[in-house]
């Protein structure tokens, strides 16, 4: 990728670029549903990621060229407005959001390329946000915090783009380590590198299925999470342990008690997936992430056949210390711990028994733990 924005920059501009920004997708380990409920997330910053070459300009003009997209953008800093939904809303969107928290921008201009597979699950968006944040960081030649441009690039997503997510994939894509995942609190912004377990790898498994009009679904269970809570009498789930909400679930009617059942304890799932990782219990991590899974098929009712079908398929094979679904559900991705050694074997028996059991070809990802956006010198 570096190759690719640094040639195309060259031959746009005729001398090399004078910053290159890589800025990284993210997968989520353990911890699904929780963040809305002020909970704990556990993601790692992948090795696919969106890269910009640039060079700053004299004037208030960005210019951009995306090579995935084939097509170069502008706009200028002091009188933009939205256009249409193409990928240079997302770049103005942090230009927008960044400018609302009173950062000083000026222009610059360049080429921007990425491997992260769209739309996959992988937050290809959260990492084009950072680069651009990061890119805008470069040219004014001051150091910005990882954890203010995550918040610019929600903000650009939620309010510029219109898309409605939450913190975790800006906080991993700015704030990732390499060999870490990063346990994230919700509520307070906290965040805890903890090392993935030596030997180790998360595989990516796409199942090649997309959902669409799940945005009733989202909103019916966060409804559910919110009349929990209020019955609870707290503010968040986040607030009811494992103990208390065994003690106190009768008072819930028993779909809304299976929704918060799956996101009290996967918060404490994730807390405990944390400290396994940290005591390097490679087998307790793997255990969580199949006991994760059960809970959002059962508990939470977000998979699908698809989903079930690759964790089986993932859980039987040999190396592999546990699977799950991960992302918003009912389609999409699932992740799997496999030993690093075998992560060839896993993936060449996965695919073929996969697509032998659904008629789907899927894409599966070995993936390390990178670092987060940032500028990368030579
Ligand atoms: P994802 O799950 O990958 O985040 P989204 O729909 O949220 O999917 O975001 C994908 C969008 O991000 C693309 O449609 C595009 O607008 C923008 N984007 C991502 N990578 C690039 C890139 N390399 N060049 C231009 N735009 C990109
Ligand atoms: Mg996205």
């Amino acid at each position: 990728m570096k190759d690719i924005v640094t040639t195309e920059f060259k031959a746009r501009y005729g001398e090399d670029p004078t910053f290159i920004i890589r800025a990284p997708g993210r997968v989520n380990i353990i911890g699904e549903h929780t963040d809305y409920n002020d909970g704990f997330v556990l993601p790692m910053a992948i090795n696919r990621a969106v890269w910009v070459a640039l060079r700053p300009r004299k004037d208030a003009t960005v210019k951009v060229y995306s090579v995935n997209f084939e097509s170069e953008e502008s706009f200028d800093l002091n009188d933009f407005s939205h256009t249409d939904a193409g990928w240079i809303e997302y770049v103005k969107g942090v230009s927008w959001a960044l400018l609302q928290d009173g950062y000083a921008l000026s222009g610059w201009e360049g080429v921007l390329a990425g491997d992260v597979p769209g739309g996959a699950g992988l937050s290809s968006s959260a990492a084009l946000e950072l680069a651009v944040g990061r890119a805008f960081e470069a040219v004014a030649g001051e150091t910005w915090d990882g954890t203010k441009l995550a918040l610019a690039g929600q903000n650009a997503e939620n309010n510029w783009v219109g898309a409605n997510t939450g913190i975790m994939d800006q906080m991993i894509s700015a704030n990732g380590e390499a060999g870490h995942a990063l346990f994230i609190d919700c509520r307070s912004l906290d965040t805890e590198l903890v090392p993935l377990p030596e030997g180790t790898c998360i595989v990516v498994m796409d199942t090649s299925t997309r959902h669409s009009h799940v945005d009733g679904e989202y909103n019916e269970r966060r409804a559910q999470c919110e009349a929990a809570a209020s019955a609870f009498n707290v503010k968040a789930l986040r607030d009811v342990s494992v103990a208390d909400f065994n003690a106190k679930a009768a008072i819930l009617e028993p779909l809304t008690q299976q929704r918060a059942r799956h996101v009290v304890t996967e918060n404490e799932r994730t807390v405990a997936a944390a400290n396994a990782m940290k005591a390097g219990d490679v087998a307790a991590l793997g255990q969580l992430m199949n006991a994760s899974h059960v809970s959002m098929r059962d508990d939470f009712e977000i998979s699908s056949t698809a989903l079930d079908k690759m964790v089986e398929i993932a859980q039987a094979q040999p190396n592999c210390y546990g699977a799950r679904m991960t992302g918003g559900g009912f389609a999409g991705c699932a992740v799997a711990l496999v030993d690093v050694g075998a992560a060839e074997g896993f993936v060449a028996a996965v695919a073929p028994a996969y697509k032998e059991a659904t008629g789907l070809k899927p894409a599966l990802y070995v993936c390390d733990a990178t670092d987060g956006a940032r500028l990368i010198e030579d």
